[in-house]
């Protein structure tokens, strides 16, 4: 490197919108709370976006984005953009399906665009690895939904595919996707091909690595190839959005009927209801009873046969039927705006559970209402509730603190720990107190 003058290049194209910038630092901890609990380390990250406008992206780009219905961006998207767009190294954490491409690829463009066009004996601009054949495919098939309104040329390179010299000459591919290991067990070692190709690019590249987790063995790497990074991660741990009024009742079991009809007179006619339980014979039970009571209502669970359950989804969305009992499962993922009430009939046995029955209303910037019975038999589960509660800045009633309290005390006597029942415990990666001080 040291005997290639390189052309100078521009990394910093993000200019903060005013409506950002005037975001209070208890504002930006709340958006990011809303945005599935994202959390940032390293100095200096940009406050996440809340439209692709202002991430300042070309309109081609824009149009790009509207033509495929990407409406707006996703939380990894929200604060990874405007982080790499104003020339930072990044680690990108998120689940598989929270569009990590798209993250890594605007950036991507903004970057190409800004520079002159290639000449014959030169490109790629951008190198994209990855280590398996299917997600090269999958990142060249959503690359190629901006690069061709772009005008550039992505060609994906792997073992095996007889590529001809022709379709790699210099001049041609601003992006390369590329399949350099097969495995983790690879990037460990000094020479892995994936240093190989690092070493390869200027010394003065801006370098972003994205995955689902991150295991200890991208540590070392991420060490070598990134220069103070921000670490952006999400769904360490998702929150209820503050738009939806939480109450959490302890109750007997004989009680609660009584008091689903009393709730249910209160709201059924400001929206739909969504009634979670915890088994598909509960559903059909209830269902029942709530007939009987002269509520038309549906149920939704996993023994309902394909064909009927979109059928029910379908009335339920479009409010033929406005009062739906479900079980967790059968209503992973349902967005109906018109939902105004979930009722947890059955106590959430997980903080995950909790949140995303939760998180079935209060959708798209309407006020949702969630309610949840818990018994005194039941109080295994309060802990996490009263999380999900603290977290989204709700109050915790103090019935379930004291039902909590005295069990934690009850425990402790036994000589017994309390785990609590939701599993997560990602770790992220790992900043030293050097590493503090530089990243800003
Ligand atoms: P990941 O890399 O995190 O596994 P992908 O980048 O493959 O996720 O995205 C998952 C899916 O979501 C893809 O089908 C993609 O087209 C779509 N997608 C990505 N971003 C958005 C968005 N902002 N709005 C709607 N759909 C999106």
């Amino acid at each position: 490197h040291g005997k290639i003058q390189y052309e100078a290049y521009r990394k910093n194209f993000y200019v903060e919108v005013p409506e950002l910038a005037r975001m209070t630092p208890e504002e930006v901890n709340a958006y990011r709370l809303e945005l599935e609990g994202i959390t940032v380390k390293g100095k200096g990250c940009p406050k996440p976006i809340k439209t692709w406008v202002q991430c300042g992206v070309s309109m081609k780009i824009l149009n790009a984005l509207k033509k495929h219905s990407y409406e707006k961006p996703t939380p990894i998207q929200a604060q990874a953009i405007p982080a790499i767009m104003s020339g930072r190294d990044l680690i990108g954490i998120a689940k598989t399906g929270s569009g990590k491409t798209i993250a890594f690829l605007l950036p991507m463009f903004r970057h190409i665009m800004d520079q002159r066009p290639l000449e014959e004996s030169e490109g790629p601009i951008s190198v994209i690895m990855t280590p398996t054949r299917e997600l090269a495919l999958q990142i060249t098939k959503e690359c190629k939904k901006f690069s061709k309104p772009l005008g550039l040329r992505v060609v994906c390179v792997y073992g095996g595919t007889g590529i001809s010299e022709q379709e790699l000459k210099p001049g041609k591919n601003n992006i390369l996707t590329i399949v350099p290991v097969s495995s983790v067990r690879y990037i460990r070692g000094k020479n892995c091909r994936v240093m190989r190709i690092v070493d390869n690019v200027r010394p003065d590249r801006q370098t972003v690595m994205f995955s689902a987790t991150f295991p200890r063995a991208m540590e070392a790497l991420a060490r070598r190839i990134l220069s103070k990074p921000i670490e952006v991660q999400v769904g360490g741990r998702s929150v209820v959005c503050s738009d939806v009024e939480q109450h959490v009742l302890v109750i007997d079991e004989d009680k609660k009927f009584l008091k689903l009809l009393e709730i249910l007179g209160h709201y059924q006619e400001k929206g739909s209801v969504i009634i979670f339980v915890d088994k598909q014979e509960h559903a059909d039970g209830l269902l029942k009873d709530l007939m009987k009571a002269s509520y038309p209502c549906m149920s939704l669970h996993g023994g309902i046969d394909q064909y009927d359950r979109d059928s029910i989804i379908n009335d339920f969305k479009n409010g033929a039927c406005r009062l739906m009992v479900a079980t967790s499962v059968a209503a992973r993922g349902l967005d109906v705006k018109q939902l105004i009430l979930v009722v947890n009939y059955s106590c959430p046995n997980h903080y995950e559970d909790y949140v995303h029955r939760a998180g079935r209303t209060g959708r798209a910037g309407n006020k949702g209402y969630a309610y949840t019975f818990i018994t005194e038999d039941q109080v295994r589960y309060a802990g996490d509730i009263i999380k999900a509660l603290e977290l989204s800045g709700s109050t915790v009633p103090p019935e379930l603190e004291q039902l909590w309290a005295s069990f934690k005390d009850q425990q402790k006597a036994e000589g017994k720990t309390i785990k609590s029942s939701s599993g997560f415990s990602g770790k992220g990666f790992k900043f030293d107190e050097t590493e503090h001080a530089l990243a800003n």
